[in-house]
């Protein structure tokens, strides 16, 4: 080794030094590898200056020939790699590296450098020396870019496992470039509303195209990315991407549809996070009430405050704010109270763990209502059965998503889907009462208790009206399925026509689980009533009071609540009769009645178009519902024969 080639700059041999004399070993000599590598040496090189790094770089490369206690090379800028005799043991081995780490920070060099900078180091154990060179640094090189995964400053020895990690290490190299190369896409996946079964919004989620691999998921790269932080720039590259995807909607019928976009906890530290954001969304003229920003209930118990923070100022810009999976982690519930968000997305480990036992089905069904009593939307993730839907439906649960309904699909095939699932409105169930007891959508219909019953004229010239004959209480009456009412909100709408006027006796019962709400026509001194009653408070009756309907004359009666804002309202003819805030919710309809109530003598009249929404309507919608009926040219409820 008389004429072995040294490094200009730390006088240690060179990379092709290293080769000469890793080749001159005997074939049977066992070796161990160490790979070097000095933490943030970039950082002295752009704070001090290149002499101050070369500088640095010198007293490393004498540290090195003081301590390595081997074949120690500098095979590049800030890597070194050293070549220990097989005799040592493993212990020895990791004793060398930890003292080299140690005695590192403890170099004669400015403190305040060696504050910034550390070493990682990579170890391959006892290899034989007919091994190639190349096998050993690489191995040396996957574990040392372990040790810097897991923080820096620190040793790692080679497992086989490692090749995951040589896998990270291969993407960590790719990820930049396939960012410019546009290798990242935006998969959606369909949010849908079980009770109307419309498309209510989509979740993008991304995906990594790779040239080689093909698709990639995100539990592939996602760690990776947080990990060294990547995950920031692919998360406003996606954002980006669904601005694009939205402004291409424009003029179609994708054009308001709500998109959630995930974000990750490292933007809560970014203070201009929020102003980015809505500097991309303006740059596509999208509408930031169209976007939401999901941040996982994961980070919650340790970064609270930031996210109550980020989330007021998102919302400030009109942004909506969603908690992503919550259940999964350690749900604070005490937290839920004071974070301003719109929207929580129940996780998956929860449905499946409703699937599976009662218990889980009563924690589910609490959280539900939990959510939706902060006046919170609430999407359960990963429903994949008809029977999930079903149990999630009695929950009051309306938005879902989930392989039963799609997987994420790529755009194009998202638009094929919407197409299929916009317009079909089924947020109404309509019983005319027209002849029948059948309501126009779905299997539902009516079940006469009692007799005497007969059709009628109806407020059209060609059409019926049911004709209730009264009785005793709850005798003579119509039960209605109770699944037609599934929401918090809802809206009845009832033509009436009373042939005798009783006090109290209602034409249209809900029972629901801790509570009642019924129609009464005439409740007291000229008043109809739209009553709500919450069972849980002792005096709990809100009673919506309106002008009374008359006998033998049709009347046009409907009732809404709106969940959201707690207040009922009373309409007849098409105009407002009453209205009242602060109704507490009523949840979980048990059976509904018609032409009649479980406490006065049954209905004696006539009733028609019934219909059922599971939503709150407002004034606008019930004058023009109004209005359609009084409008056609058969209407004749109004005659006075
Ligand atoms: P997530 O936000 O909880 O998204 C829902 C995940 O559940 C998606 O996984 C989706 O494919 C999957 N999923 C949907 N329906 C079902 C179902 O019925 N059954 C089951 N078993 N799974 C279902 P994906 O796409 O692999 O994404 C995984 C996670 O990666 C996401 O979970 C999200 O937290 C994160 N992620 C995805 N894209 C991004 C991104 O662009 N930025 C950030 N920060 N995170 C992202
Ligand atoms: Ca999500
Ligand atoms: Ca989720």
């Amino acid at each position: 080794m008389n004429h072995m080639e040294k490094d200009y700059l730390t006088n240690l041999p060179s990379r092709r030094s290293l080769y000469q004399y890793y080749n001159s070993l005997d074939e049977g000599d066992k070796v161990h590898g160490m790979f070097l590598d000095v933490d943030n040496y970039k950082r002295i090189n752009d704070f001090y200056g290149h002499s101050m790094g070369d500088r640095l770089m010198v007293c490393i490369g004498r540290f090195l020939q003081e301590n390595a206690k081997g074949f120690a090379a500098r095979i590049g800028g800030d890597e070194f790699f050293v070549v220990l005799d097989g005799k040592m043991t493993e212990e020895e081995v990791s004793k060398l590296a930890r003292n080299l780490i140690k005695q590192f920070k403890e170099m004669d060099f400015r403190e305040e450098i060696l504050s910034m900078i550390s070493l990682s180091i990579g170890v391959v154990l006892n290899q034989m020396a007919s091994v190639p060179l190349d096998e050993l640094m690489e191995k040396a090189d996957i574990a040392m870019y372990r040790a810097k995964l897991d923080g820096k400053n620190r040793l790692a020895v080679y497992r086989e496992e490692d090749t995951t990690y040589e896998i990270n290490r291969r993407m960590e190299a790719e990820m930049e470039s396939a960012l410019r190369r546009r290798e990242f896409l935006v998969y959606l996946q369909p949010r849908v509303n079980i009770v109307t079964s419309e498309l209510y919004a989509a979740e993008a989620l991304s995906r990594w195209e790779h040239p080689q691999d093909g698709l990639r998921l995100p539990k592939v790269y996602l760690t990776l990315f947080e990990k060294t932080g990547f995950i920031s720039k692919m998360d406003l590259y996606i954002f980006e991407e669904v601005c694009r995807l939205k402004a291409s909607w424009k003029g179609t019928e994708l054009e308001h549809l709500p998109i959630s976009v995930n974000m990750s906890r490292m933007h809560l530290y970014d203070r201009n996070f929020a102003d980015t954001l809505e500097e991309i969304a303006n740059e596509y003229q999208v509408k930031t009430s169209e976007l939401e920003i999901e941040i996982t209930e994961k980070t919650f118990v340790k970064d609270s405050e930031m996210l109550i923070l980020m989330a007021e100022t998102l919302k400030a810009k009109g942004f909506q704010v969603a908690i992503d999976d919550f259940g999964a982690g350690f749900s604070a519930l005490y937290l839920l109270k004071d974070i301003p968000v719109d929207c929580i997305s129940i996780d998956k480990g929860m449905l499946r763990a409703a699937s599976e036992d009662l218990r889980g089905k009563k924690v589910l069904r609490n959280v539900i209502s939990l959510c939706k009593d902060l006046k919170m939307d609430v999407v359960v993730e990963g429903v994949e059965s008809k029977q999930e839907i079903d149990f999630l439906t009695s929950y009051g649960c309306q938005i879902v998503q989930g392989f039963y309904y799609s997987n994420p699909l790529p755009p194009d095939e998202f638009r094929i889907f919407a197409q299929n699932y916009i317009g079909n409105e089924k947020d109404c169930y309509s019983f005319r009462l027209n002849g029948n007891l059948n309501a126009e959508e779905g299997d539902f219909r009516g079940l006469l208790s009692g007799e005497g019953f007969e059709y009628r004229a109806g407020i059209f010239a060609d059409s019926k009206s049911l004709h209730f004959p009264g009785g005793p209480t709850e005798e003579n009456t119509v039960h209605i399925p109770s699944n037609v009412l599934v929401n918090d909100s809802f809206t009845v709408s009832l033509w009436v026509r009373p042939e005798v006027l009783r006090n109290w006796t209602s034409v249209f019962y809900v029972k629901y689980e801790s509570g009642f709400f019924s129609m009464v026509p005439l409740a007291w001194d000229g008043n109809s009533d739209f009553r709500i009653r919450d069972s849980k408070e002792v005096n709990g009756w809100y009673d919506v009071t309106g002008c009374q309907l008359w006998e033998n004359t049709w009347a046009h009666f409907v009732v809404s609540y709106n969940a959201k804002t707690e207040t009922a309202t009373a309409f007849i003819n098409g105009e407002v009769v009453g209205v009242r805030e602060n109704v507490p919710v009523n949840r979980y309809a048990k059976w509904i009645m018609l032409g009649g109530d479980v406490f006065q003598p049954s209905f004696v009249g006539d009733l028609c178009e019934l219909l059922v929404f599971n939503e709150a309507k407002d004034y606008d919608f019930v004058k023009k519902l109004h209005e359609n009926y009084t409008g056609k040219e058969n209407f004749i409820g109004f005659k006075v024969e």
